[in-house]
Parts: C-alpha cells; structure tokens; sequence
C-alpha cells in the first residue's frame, strides 16, 4: 500500500474507491481536490479552481494559511491531547482571547458545530430549571422554520427539512417551531416555561435568507422582556463572514449564548463552543458536560492563530468591502433565471427561478469555468469564498458566474 496522500491514483478511481467503500451521505461534486492555498484547490489532474464554498465557511483564513499551519505543525510537535482530566497550557490562553475579543465572560469548548448546540440547550435548560425557575422537565425552546444547527438526533428532531428527520426518529420534545423572519410569531410562542430562542441571525443552509431589518433587535426586545435566552447560532454567520466579527453586530444586539464553530478551527482542526457570561455559564458544574476533545491543545493552539489573524489581517473588513462590491455587482449581471440576489458580507446566494432546473447544474457549469460552488436547498447557489479573496479574483469569478447565469 502507497505511504498515505502518495497513492497515485486517478480521479475516477478515487471517486470510485469513495463510492464503493464509504457510506453514500453526501453527494459531491464530482472533483478530487490534492492541495490548495488560499482562495485555490487543484485537484489531482492538476485543474486549478477557485474555492466559493470554503468548506461551509470553515476556511474563512484561507487554505492552509501558512502562520495557522506554522502552529498546527509546532503544537503538534509539544502535545496534542491531554483530556480536560489534566490541564493544558493552551486552552486558558484560547479563553482569554475569545472574552477579550467578544466580550462574554466565558468560553466551553466543544469539537464539531453539532455538538455546540447541544452544549446551548443543555445551558438554556439548566439555567431555566435552575435560575429561571421551570418545573423539571418543562423547558421549551423556540427554533425557526427552515432552521440549520447540525445533525445529532434532538437537533434534526426540529428542522423542518423532512430529509433530515425521515427515518431517524423518535425525536426530543420540548421545542417549538415558528416561521422566520416573524416577531408576531415567536411573541405568541413565549410562555412561562421559554427557556431561549435559537436562531441563526441568516439562514445559511435554508438558503441565504436575510429576515428583514430590525429582526434581531426585536427578538432581544422580546426574549429580555420575557427572561427568555436569546441563543445564537453564528457557526456559519460568525467569525467575518457577513462582514463583522459576528453576523449580531449589524443590529447592536448583545446574545446570552453565542455558539462558534467552522472558522475557528482556521480549516484545520474541528473546534467549537460556546460563549456566554457567569449567569449563563455558573449553571455547568464538574460532570454537567464534557467531550474527550474538547480544548485540546492542538485545536486550542490553532484557534488562537486562526482568531488573530482574521482580526490582524483585515480579513473581516474585506469581507464587508468585497462583499457589497460582489453583491452589486451579482445584482447587474441580467439573467433571466435569477429571481434574487441576497446576502451579507462574502455570503451570498442567488436564487433560481423554478424553470431555470435547479441550481445544481448551473453549478456543475461553474465547475467546468474553474469556480467551485455548492447548491442549497433545489435553487440557491451559495457564494461564499475565503474572506482572504482580492478584488482580482473576485472578478475573475465575476466574468465566469455571469457567463454561466446568461448563457
Ligand atoms: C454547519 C453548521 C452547524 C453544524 O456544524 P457541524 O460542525 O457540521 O456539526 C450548526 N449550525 C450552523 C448554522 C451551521 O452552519
């Protein structure tokens, strides 16, 4: 057997090795991809392409930024695991710097996006049945239709995508589900055993849905007058992809619970969590909560570089720069199967019209232009490209969308 990642195999036989041999829940596009840098993967015949996806957001640095690599390779090389039965010397600096940089008192590290959540609803429940004062086994959360937060057994039991519930029941009570976007709607949901609200501030997997100005605010509006935790999902929005550290700030809000994930493992390491202050926080005890991985030093030490140098490199401010420019600009192009362009920073979906046969073929066309995109839902196509992108590139993406959306 070839020594790891030096097989030379082709791609049409390593799609078929993935297909015989590994589980059939996913359905990529059909390129192998050997190494990237930066905005660019190559696959093993040696095309070239410009990532638009950045694997969900999870490489917001970049592809193997060279400083987070430089830190991936050094920790690897001191200690890479310890458990949280011993201590380690990194995760308290990761701590510190994530309070400093968002405000919240404290941090609870987890691995995957998934995992984080349920980390949220664990603390909405204890702080309900212990500081608000919910009858045992009461506490309700409210969630939106067209939700995304991962793909455990509670957190599908309230998404409203049939495909991900189908088959995988019996599901966790004790949520409830309105429409998105509707203040009305979660108003007449609140009652006395509300624990949170969990939502994410744009609908990233549900298509890019940006809810109408002011909706944030109105839900912290609502949540502090009832003693409601407002819970946000920024694993996808978070960390510069809007254009501000967090997707929140564009409407001047403080969350109870903010939940992060994807980019701050700079496309290297799973590592997720959440923040939150004392009252929040103090409800977990030795024992409450706990995961093998979680705060290891080797994810801890590459969080620290993956946070710094999207603040130090500017890598948020671009996002918000580039990002207005490749809206407008995505706007002009004159399609007649575009119904909408929307989005905020460098996340941006453009949805189809029904007869223009679905988004997955337009991006099977960009494949072929060099630009790596991925369908959500049947007819939006997500933009969302490393925030390390130039302008240059964003136009070189630009000429090859707009053949693909006109021709
Ligand atoms: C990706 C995502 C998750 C789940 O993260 P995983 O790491 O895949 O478990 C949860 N919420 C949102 C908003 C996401 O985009």
């Amino acid at each position: 057997m070839a020594k790891v990642g030096e097989e030379k195999l082709s791609a049409q036989q390593l799609i078929a090795l993935e297909e015989k041999y590994g589980a059939h829940n996913y359905h990529p596009l059909d390129v192998v991809i050997t190494r990237a840098s930066g905005v660019w993967v190559w696959d093993v015949e040696g095309n070239r392409y410009l990532d638009f996806l950045a694997a969900y957001s999870a490489v917001n640095q970049g592809h193997c930024h060279p400083k987070i690599v430089e830190a991936l390779k050094a920790q690897a090389e001191r200690v890479t695991l310890t458990s949280r039965a011993f201590r380690n010397d990194q995760l308290g600096p990761l701590c510190q710097q994530l309070s400093e940089l968002t405000g919240f008192a404290k941090f609870l590290p987890m691995n995957s996006g998934a995992e984080a959540v349920e980390t949220a609803i664990k603390a909405a429940r204890k702080w309900g049945y212990t500081v608000k004062g919910v009858p045992r086994d009461q506490a309700e959360i409210i969630a939106f239709e067209g939700n995304f937060h991962g793909r455990t057994t509670t957190i599908v039991g309230f998404s409203t995508e049939e495909q991900y519930r189908e088959g995988f029941g019996p599901f966790t009570p004790g949520f409830r589900v309105v429409p998105y976007g509707d203040l009305e709607a979660v108003a007449s949901a609140i009652n006395q055993n509300t624990v949170a609200v969990l939502v994410e501030p744009i609908q990233g997997e549900g298509g890019i849905i940006v809810p109408p100005a002011g909706y944030l605010k109105g839900l912290r509006e609502l949540t502090q007058k009832h003693g409601v935790l407002l819970v946000v999902d920024e694993i996808q929005s978070g960390l510069g992809r809007t254009g501000k550290l967090f997707a929140y700030e564009h409407e001047g809000i403080r969350p109870d619970i903010v939940i992060i994930g994807k980019a701050l493992g700079g496309g290297c390491v799973p590592i997720s969590g959440i923040l939150a202050d004392d009252e929040v926080m103090g409800v977990f005890r030795p024992g409450d909560h706990g995961s093998t991985f979680g705060g290891n030093p080797l994810a801890c030490a590459v969080a620290r570089v993956a946070l710094k140098v999207l603040v130090e490199e500017g890598m948020i401010e671009n996002s918000a720069r580039l990002g207005d420019y490749f809206l407008e600009r995505l706007r002009a192009i004159a399609s007649p199967h575009v119904k909408e362009v929307r989005g905020k920073g460098l996340w941006i979906g453009v949805e189809l019209v029904p007869e223009a046969g679905g988004a997955r073929r337009f991006c099977e066309s960009l494949q072929k232009e060099g630009l790596l995109c991925k369908e959500t839902h049947v007819n939006t196509i997500r933009f969302a490209p490393p925030l390390v992108i130039t302008r240059d590139e964003l136009d070189w993406a630009l000429e090859r969308i707009a053949k693909v959306l006109t021709s």
